[in-house]
């Protein structure tokens, strides 16, 4: 059985960033509704048991195309909003510090450069999709985006994701319409840093249980 992720925080508590009903739609319509789906779709393809990392890095194993193809789309849905609402506080914003802060500013030479260039990608992203800082199998950061609710996991070379950024338009469009990079500025004042280190502190200690190896 997949769980969402309960929310450390109320739903209006990312105000004014992320407005409540952005973040309770998202959440319970959205994020609800892909989990639901994803546990249908496991269920009757028997994968009900997998990690989720190690469904999504084995899509491959699905035999019945239109069950891969559910678990693909809902198991990325879930993962990927676990992810991203975990990644969000009201007490996020700023910059990285401490070890985290010194393994961004030698991948990219400083934090604002960083935020550039996952910004860019975001915001360049067509369509639905997603802006990712991932922790590749040599422990790297690097930097990609995906369309629908694909992951880096799919790749199924152990990149593993600690941070996501959701650019489907439920995400912003009640608030922000169309304009996304709006939505992106308003974004970096309520990601975590504390928790997106603790993902990569996370993937480098245990790793993604599906690396494999090069
Ligand atoms: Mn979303």
């Amino acid at each position: 059985m997949y769980t969402q992720i309960q929310l450390p925080y109320a739903f209006s508590a990312l105000e004014p960033h992320i407005d409540a009903l952005t973040m309770e739609t998202h959440y319970t319509k959205h994020h609800a509704g892909y989990t639901k789906n994803l546990n249908d779709a496991a269920q009757k393809a028997g994968v009900g048991d997998r990690e989720i990392t190690e469904l999504l890095s084995n899509l491959d194993s699905i035999e019945d195309e239109a069950l891969r193809a559910a678990i693909r789309n809902n198991g990325g849905g879930f993962y990927n909003h676990n992810l991203y609402f975990g990644a969000l506080s009201p007490d996020g914003g700023g910059q990285p510090d401490g070890a985290f802060r010194s393994v961004i500013t030698n991948t990219f030479g400083d934090f604002d450069t960083f935020r550039d260039k996952i910004t860019a990608l975001a915001a360049g992203r067509f369509g639905s999709g997603w802006a990712w800082l991932s922790v590749d199998k040599d422990n790297k950061l690097i930097l990609s985006s995906t369309p629908n609710q694909d992951n880096p996991l799919m790749q199924g070379d152990g990149t593993t994701p600690i941070l996501g950024i959701d650019v489907w338009e439920h995400a912003y469009y009640l608030k922000y319409k169309n304009l996304r990079t709006e939505y992106l500025k308003a974004l970096f004042n309520v990601i975590s840093w504390q928790k997106v280190a603790e993902n990569y502190d996370r993937v480098v200690r245990v790793g993604n249980i599906n690396r494999k190896s090069a």
